[in-house]
């Protein structure tokens, strides 16, 4: 609350404190009573009218429909105090009865009403009154009630007077009810608001005020009001609170909507306490009246109370469990999917028409699916459980820290910038990537992180959680183990990606797939050894796709099997075409992606394909690349299973990912292709013994071994040099469309005849 809205406060309260202590210190001399009581009660009015102009001023047409009947309800209601106290101070005679004032009173309170209706109308709009109804309507009897027999009642029996007279009597108490149910309602309604707190300046207002009322006309009716009584004050306190609600009000604000919190106590136990309250009027007040039945009755709702609280307290603790239930992760113990979108939604709302950011950290486990397959499930939760308590005890709002998937964890910061997003983020991934002890096991698991920041990357939920995930999937694809920021570009690349993988689902359908060859040539003779089927994707719209594009999306949709599929179907019926044309058979090489070659009807496929091409098994050789030895005894039993069909298999890529010698040893494959990244810096010494020292193991494992990505002279010479016989590169031929590469063997065919 701002500083100038504080010091009214202040003001308000030791306003009020003079007065008492000004009536306190000067009970029984009546003079300086009246004059004391007019001084106050005038400033007070003024004061509160000044307030009110000035806040109207700056204030929105929403809010003047408002605030106008209110502000001339306070001048009628400022005018009848003074007229009021000029009777009894100056003139020194009783006010007749009814006077200007009275009219000006009632008129106060209607438009007061009215205002209030309208306020409840307008916010009803977005918060519903059905949860609080029937508190309202308990609450309205008792009030109805009570307001009948201590007010109504004997207000009709004492007014002796005309038909006007007792209209105007009957007017207060009966308006003041239709502000009072106003104003509870809108008590009501402002728990669920995010206004609450300039509501409940307005319904504190004249729930005061009612009060006031109520006592005065108590204490008329009895004959024991004179000026200088204790509830003077209150009108004044009154105006003044409600010129202090104008200055709240005076900045817009919507009309947004909280969380619902159904089972907070006070509002459940409210209703009971009013009946309560009834029951022991109604006992005091027929003391002396009472009998067996009386009391049974009185006895028997007392139970029936406390029996409902019983019932009440025991379903909140139900309810409470489920809650927790609902919103806790049962393996970890942290927050949820469900518990993080509520938080980050009342967060978001609690920052609106604010400058703060939201940073949302999204955290995910670098290969966790490799662990999980590889170490069981079991090992699986215990690692993350173990990294989830890591995460705890690095971030410092624990509450905001939630588990939304199988290892994905995010982080909510509110407050944060950028830079010190940055930092975080940092510290963190330096925290994370310490070893954990598992079941005497040390393991090292690295997160990848994408973050997202309110209101820059997205303003709802939805948005914000989709960036950061972007983020992360761009964090994985450089290499994990580090952390990206959200930023626009990304969003155009995810949204390619997603077109790419919508594509990709009629791709073959469309017949918009083709093969492309390259030869794989002798180094020596320089003549066409065998040939690479490379695929090729013309778009019609998006026009050519590389498939360094497209296949690492066909690999994480699954799209990859019957992409594969095709692959090695249209691959084997070309060579198989080319065998019937040529006297030479040649070996066609086909790469297969991970998820292919660990797919379980992986080798089904390749026997199918061959049996239904009829190609000799002997003329495909299979491409894997170094990965597929992350699971190495089930990867050995699939290439087992392949050559034993007669198929060749190659390690394509070679040098560029994790087999070690000992692996390398043990494989039972036919060929390595060195990686292209060696061939194009094959002059550096450095690279040059590195493809020396590859050349000399495949020899020594006796594997054929095809250099890649040949482009110049120099670096057959090179390869030659170290007893390299095969390569494949731009500088013999590109892939070529089918067409294309039967001329090519001609020519070559020829050329070495
Ligand atoms: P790869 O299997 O290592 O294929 C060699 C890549 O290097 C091909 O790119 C080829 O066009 C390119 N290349 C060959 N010689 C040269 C050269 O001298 N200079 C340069 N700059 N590049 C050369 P492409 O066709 O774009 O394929 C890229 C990768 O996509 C392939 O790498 C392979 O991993 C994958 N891929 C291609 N076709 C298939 C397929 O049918 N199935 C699967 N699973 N992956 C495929
Ligand atoms: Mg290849
Ligand atoms: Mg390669």
């Amino acid at each position: 609350m701002p500083l100038f809205k504080q010091r009214t406060i202040h003001f308000i309260a030791g306003y009020a404190l003079l007065f008492y202590l000004w009536i306190i210190l000067f009970q029984g001399n009546e003079q300086l009573l009246m004059w004391g009581t007019s001084l106050f009660s005038i400033i007070g009015g003024s004061v509160s009218c000044v307030w009110l102009v000035s806040a109207y001023r700056e204030m929105s047409t929403k809010l003047r429909v408002f605030w106008f009947p209110i502000i001339v309800g306070v001048f009628c209601f400022f005018i009848a105090i003074c007229i009021t106290l000029d009777y009894q101070v100056i003139v020194g005679t009783e006010r007749p009865y009814p006077s200007v004032a009275d009219f000006l009173w009632l008129a106060a309170n209607c438009l007061f009403l009215a205002a209030l209706i309208y306020k409840v109308k307008l916010v009803s709009h977005s918060v519903s009154f059905v949860p609080f109804l029937y508190n309202i309507f308990i609450f309205m009897t008792v009030s109805i009630t009570v307001s009948a027999h201590y007010l109504i009642k004997p207000l009709l029996q004492k007014s002796s007077g005309s038909m006007i007279i007792t209209i105007i009597t009957l007017a207060y108490p009966i308006i003041n009810l239709g502000i009072l149910f106003t104003a509870i309602s809108l008590y009501y309604l402002a728990q669920y608001s995010e206004q609450k707190t300039r509501l409940l300046f307005i319904v504190v207002s004249f729930l005061l005020q009612i009060i006031a009322d109520s006592v005065y006309v108590i204490l008329t009716l009895h004959d024991k009001y004179a000026i200088g009584s204790l509830i003077d004050p209150l009108w004044t306190i009154v105006l003044l609170l409600i010129g202090q609600a104008s200055l709240l009000s005076k900045d817009n604000f919507n009309y947004a909507t909280k969380r619902k919190e159904p089972f907070r106590s006070s509002y459940i136990f409210f209703p009971y306490i009013m009946v309560l309250l009834l029951l022991l009027v109604v006992f005091f007040s027929s003391i002396t009246e009472l009998n067996i039945l009386s009391i049974g009755i009185s006895l028997t709702i007392l139970l029936l109370i406390v029996r409902q609280i019983t019932i009440m307290k025991m379903n909140m603790k139900l309810v409470n469990e489920y809650k927790y239930l609902a919103y806790r992760d049962p393996l970890t113990g942290l927050n949820n999917r469900t518990k993080f979108k509520e938080d980050l939604r009342d967060i978001i709302a609690g920052v609106k028409n604010k400058d703060e950011n939201i940073a949302l950290i999204l955290i995910d486990l670098d290969r966790f699916k490799n662990i999980n397959d590889t170490m069981g499930h079991y090992f699986g939760d215990l690692l993350l459980k173990a990294f989830s308590e890591r995460l705890l005890s690095h971030v410092h709002n624990k509450e905001l820290l939630y588990r939304i998937g199988g290892d994905e964890f995010i982080i909510i910061l509110p407050g944060m910038t950028e830079k010190t997003c940055n930092l975080e983020a940092q510290k963190m991934l330096d925290e994370l990537t310490k070893s954990l002890n598992i079941q005497c096991h040390e393991i090292v698991v690295t997160p990848s992180i994408g973050i997202s920041i309110y209101p820059e990357n997205g303003d709802n939920i939805d948005t914000l959680l989709k960036n950061a995930d972007t983020a992360m999937y761009l964090a994985k694809d450089r290499g994990k183990n580090n952390f990206q920021f959200y930023n626009s570009e990304l969003n155009a690349k995810a949204t390619r990606k997603m077109n790419i993988e919508i594509a990709l689902r009629r791709a073959i359908l469309n017949e918009e797939l083709s093969l492309f060859y390259q030869p794989k040539v002798d180094l020596f003779s320089r003549g066409i050894v065998g040939m690479e089927a490379l695929i090729r994707w013309n778009h019609p719209e998006m026009g050519a796709i590389s498939p360094i594009e497209f296949i690492p999306v066909a690999e994480e949709t699954g799209q990859i099997i019957s992409i594969g599929k095709w692959v090695l179907e249209t691959a084997c019926k070309q060579n198989k075409k080319w065998q019937e044309a040529s006297e030479q058979p040649l070996t066609v090489s086909v790469n297969v992606s991970v998820r292919q070659f660990e797919h379980s009807k992986f080798v089904e496929t390749v026997k199918d394909v061959l049996k239904e091409t009829q190609l000799e098994p002997a003329y495909l050789e299979l491409e894997i690349t170094e990965s597929v030895m992350q699971n190495f005894s089930e990867s050995i039993e699939i290439i087992r299973q392949l050559r034993a069909i007669g198929v060749k298999i190659s390690i394509d890529d070679f040098g560029t990912g994790y087999s070690s010698l000992s692996v390398l040893k043990r494989l039972p494959i036919d060929t390595i292709k060195i990686d292209k990244s060696f061939i194009d810096d094959i002059m550096e010494p450095m690279n040059q013994s590195i493809v020396k020292t590859i050349i000399d193991i495949g020899l020594n494992l006796n594997l054929n071994v095809v250099a890649e990505g040949i482009e110049h002279v120099h670096q057959i010479e090179v390869l030659t040099k170290n007893s390299c016989h095969f390569g494949q590169g731009y500088l013999f031929a590109k892939p070529v469309h089918p067409d294309e590469f039967k001329q090519l063997l001609m020519i070559k065919n020829e050329a070495l005849r």
